[in-house]
């Protein structure tokens, strides 16, 4: 049997899961998405991932047709038909169709789908080795034109910067904010080891309100680890003890250079590979059973 896809509340085979061509989510990137995971059966932080899609979609008045509730157990059925267990699940709400002009008032219902597929992940090797990224020269939205915290079908921002790592070679590039100081990553958040604490940018200058960023601050903390937001430069990056990313795809993957400059010992340091270890505990206990 081949993948089946919940669109708006049907399931159908992925070649007829398609979307209408006047559906403002295609023309205009008006719509709001989550990226979510499930670990051995169980469905990672679902409540947090719903409460941010509501949320989004909030913020741009955009009315999803189902409740959180029942798009919760469709997420869940989705998996079930699809007989998975570790999953990479992909919700999206567009606008819905409309006519070529951008007023959204003229979409009168929005769309959604649910994907439940394999991980593609980083390769493990650099779970192990850590990533070389670089700095790159396109800046993170600015929070006052649109709030990096919705997040939304406009990744055209962080698609930018991800040709520049491209170019580079590498396969990660630090984003900054307009005044210089380093926001996220183009599908992560970043944080680095400072003087023994955890620090992570706090999101209202440019970074979405990650849920592992959130997690591993937790989990530091638990460990005894203080973990704070602040702000910082490329340069605090360059001379701090360890460095590393998050997101939901990616988990925590170490980092061992920045713009060429070796960090710490050039290898995943201590507390990074603690955090991996107690992430990849929770991962695997912790979530809403599938079955
Ligand atoms: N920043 C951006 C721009 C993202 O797209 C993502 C999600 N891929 C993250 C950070 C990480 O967020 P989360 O931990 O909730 O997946």
């Amino acid at each position: 049997m081949g993948m089946l896809i919940c669109l708006n509340g049907k399931f159908v085979p992925k070649n007829k899961a398609v979307v209408s061509v006047f559906d403002h989510g295609l023309l205009y990137g008006d719509g709001v998405f989550e990226g979510i995971r499930s670990y051995n059966g169980r469905v990672f932080k679902l409540d947090e991932h719903i409460e941010r899609l509501y949320d989004s979609a909030k913020a741009l008045v955009m009315n999803i047709p189902v409740s959180k509730e029942k798009m919760k157990a469709e997420i869940l059925l989705t998996l079930r038909k699809n007989k998975l267990k570790d999953a990479y699940i992909r919700v999206v709400v567009t606008r819905g169709p409309g006519d070529l002009g951008l007023n959204p008032t003229k979409c009168p219902k929005a769309f959604y789908f649910i994907i439940a597929a394999s991980i593609a992940l980083y390769p493990e090797e650099f779970y192990k080795k850590g990533l070389a990224v670089i700095t790159v020269s396109t800046r993170r939205n600015i929070p006052e034109a649109l709030s990096p915290k919705i997040k939304s079908l406009n990744y055209l921002n962080n698609i930018m910067a991800k040709i520049e790592a491209n170019n580079y070679g590498v396969l990660e590039a630090i984003m900054l904010n307009r005044e210089g100081y380093v926001a996220e990553c183009t599908g992560d958040n970043i944080f680095m080891v400072s003087k023994g604490r955890l620090v992570t940018p706090p999101t209202s200058i440019g970074a979405l309100e990650g849920i592992t960023r959130d997690e591993v601050m937790k989990l530091a903390e638990g460990a005894g680890i203080r973990a704070l937001e602040k702000t910082f430069t490329t340069y605090d990056m360059y001379v701090a003890e360890e460095a590393f990313l998050t997101g939901t795809a990616a988990e925590i993957i170490p980092v061992i250079s920045v713009d060429g400059r070796k960090i710490g010992s050039g290898k995943p340091g201590p507390v990074t590979l603690s955090l991996i270890k107690k992430y990849r505990e929770l991962t695997q206990s912790e979530g809403t059973e599938i079955y």
